[in-house]
């Protein structure tokens, strides 16, 4: 995938949590993000055992920006 700012290669990885990944439309104050009545769920786990919530996401180290894949 190619940055949609500067053209450049994206690299491919993951962004990872312990306590999953969430939207919020503001960031929460105290407390798990999945305890807001808003907190939309956006993360994976293949086994919750072995592999921590993941969203598969690209980023560009040049703008750093990230693009998910959720
Ligand atoms: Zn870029």
């Amino acid at each position: 995938m190619n940055c949609p700012f500067c053209g450049a290669e994206m690299e491919s990885g993951a962004l990872q949590s312990n306590y999953g990944i969430y939207w919020l439309p503001k960031p929460r104050k105290a407390g798990p993000p999945d305890l807001s009545r808003d907190a939309e769920h956006l993360s994976k786990q293949d086994s919750p055992l072995i592999t921590p919530p993941y969203i598969p996401a690209f980023r560009c180290t040049k703008c750093r920006k990230i693009i998910l894949d959720y």
